[in-house]
């Protein structure tokens, strides 16, 4: 019976190994902390945003530039995919108002017990503690384990190793200069989906938890009309998680406080009473929650003097940040294996029978179900690469 061997024991993994078992193969799937799925886990206490509900060719538009590469992965894997794989596992799912679909129990751990379990039954060989480091001499598969050095042999290997944020739950990115050194092109890892660092003044203390709502966000060519929350630390949410492209590339990010008004209206029917202040403008006319009055004192400065300004402010107000909070507590990361490094079966190219899975493969999305799902599919379309490779060498 051939042998695959799966490294990393996240979404991509545990799916590589589903599809590698199914068909029949011996399977061993290895993680190098004491247990599966820990990042996935994390993606649940918050509620497991598993995939979108909405139609296909919206749906792969959110891979950005990576819409090409990814497409035929996710649509032999798509959303209903996504839910009939979560039901198969028995988990009931909803869909919210604004077509994000989670597993009725919000957290993610029913759906890893039962996944785990599933796969035990199907004979995969599940063992924690083991680091992999690289390949050995005779090109086998190499592991740091409690008890020493040790070498596994595979007929193909699933890397499945994340990406390079929440390294404490194992995404620490260390796989990728191991890579590199075999030859494998990888590009930077930089955060994304990521919170932005803001210095604010005493005043906004009040404001901490407070969020944005009802606003439209733009940075460069992006726009966005999510929420953001404000924290001590700065801005988090999916309204400016989704601008991280543009930010990345050092937009400036500015707020719309009301998309719904027109220019025209806020200097016609909705224009600040002649000698009236604009703190009475934005609370009387104009009903603003206290939130987005007290953020524009704080980043207007002396724009706000003259009336002349208070339109645009309102509807353009610039939002200094000092740049993303730290990259390791990002949602998740560009950067790592290039497409140009793997073949169209996600095998690397420098390194024959090697199949590489999930977010370590150098793509992009918002949340919003598209990370989860993305890992899924290029999961078992790895898994299925390997069986094809496996074919065509028998
Ligand atoms: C707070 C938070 C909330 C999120 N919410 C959502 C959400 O609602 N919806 C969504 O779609 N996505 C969400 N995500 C993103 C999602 O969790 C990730 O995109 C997904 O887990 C990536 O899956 P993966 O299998 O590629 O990698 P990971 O889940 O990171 O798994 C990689 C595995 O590889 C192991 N590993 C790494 N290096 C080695 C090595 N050298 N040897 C052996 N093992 C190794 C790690 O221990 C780890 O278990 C969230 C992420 C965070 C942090």
């Amino acid at each position: 019976m051939k042998h695959a061997l799966i490294v990393g024991a996240g979404p991509a993994g545990l799916m590589a190994a589903e599809t590698l078992s199914a068909a029949g193969l011996r399977v061993t799937l290895c993680d190098a902390l004491p247990s599966a799925g820990r990042k996935f886990l994390m993606a649940g206490k918050s509620g497991l945003n598993l995939t979108m509900d909405e139609p296909l060719a919206q749906f792969l538009t959110n891979y950005r530039e990576s819409t090409d590469w990814l497409s035929p992965f996710v649509e032999e894997f798509d959303a209903s995919a996504v839910r009939d794989w979560a039901q198969g596992l028995d988990q009931e799912i909803f869909t919210g108002s604004t077509g994000r679909v989670f597993p009725r129990a919000m957290k993610a751990s029913p759906l890893l017990r039962a996944w785990l379990a599933r796969l035990a039954a199907n004979g995969v060989l599940l063992r924690t503690r083991m680091r992999w480091q690289g390949w050995d001499d005779n090109g086998n598969a190499l592991f740091d384990t409690p008890s020493g050095s040790e070498s596994v042999t595979a007929d193909v290997t699933v890397l499945a190793l994340g990406g390079n944020s929440w390294s404490k739950l194992g995404a620490d990115g260390r796989w990728a200069a191991i890579l590199e050194r075999r030859g494998v092109q990888t590009a930077p890892f930089a955060p994304s989906n990521a919170g932005l660092a803001v210095d604010w003044t005493d005043h906004m203390r009040g404001h901490f938890g407070a969020a944005l709502k009802s606003v439209r966000w733009s940075a460069g060519a992006q726009t966005s009309r999510g929420e953001a929350v404000l924290s001590a630390r700065g801005l988090e949410g999916g309204g400016i998680y989704t601008l991280s492209p543009a930010l990345r590339q050092g937009a400036a990010l500015r707020i719309d406080l009301v998309p719904d008004l027109t220019p025209e209206q806020l200097t016609g029917p909705k224009a600040p009473a002649r000698g009236r202040t604009l703190s009475h403008w934005m609370k009387s006319t104009l009903r603003l929650s206290p939130v987005k009055a007290a953020l524009v004192f704080e980043m207007a400065g002396g724009q706000r003097a003259d009336p002349q300004n208070w339109a645009s402010l309102i509807k353009e107000l610039p939002v200094r940040h000092n740049g993303f909070l730290p990259a390791d507590e990002a949602i998740s990361t560009v950067g790592g294996v290039s497409r140009a490094a793997v073949t169209g079966d996600l095998m690397l190219s420098a390194v024959p029978g090697v199949f590489c899975a999930g977010e370590m493969l150098d793509w992009d999305a918002p949340t919003g179900g598209y990370l989860i799902t993305a890992c899924l599919a290029t999961g078992r379309h790895a898994g299925l690469g390997a069986l094809r490779y496996l074919a065509a060498a028998a």
